[in-house]
Parts: C-alpha cells; structure tokens; sequence
C-alpha cells in the first residue's frame, strides 16, 4: 500500500517504516508500526537486543 507523503509526515512515519491496517467496526485504523516487547508486550521504549524486541524496563546486566 502506498500513502501519500503528507500522510507519512502527520504519522511521522519515514519512507520505510512499517505501517499496521486493523479494522474496528467500520472503521479502518492506520497505525505506524511499533514493535512490542517480547515479554510484556508493551510498546513503549523498545529497543531490539540480539534479535528480539524488548522494553526498556527489563535490565540487562
Ligand atoms: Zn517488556
């Protein structure tokens, strides 16, 4: 699918960022595409560390 860049500067979305289409009802959601921890599934503060998604509140020591 392709949007026009106006769209992508409102989201913030770059060129290649991933985009997610879900419905509700009858309506259609258009998300930028954020990764969720593979633990807690949040999305805030995720970073990927050897392959995985995971959030920043999980210390690594
Ligand atoms: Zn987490």
């Amino acid at each position: 699918m392709v949007l026009p860049i106006e769209l992508r500067h409102t989201l913030g979305t770059a060129e290649k960022d991933d985009l997610k289409i879900f419905t509700d009802g009858e309506q259609v959601i258009l998300r930028k595409y954020q990764p969720a921890c593979s633990f807690c599934n949040l999305t805030d503060n995720v970073i990927k560390f050897k392959g995985k998604v995971i959030c920043g509140s999980i210390k690594m020591r």
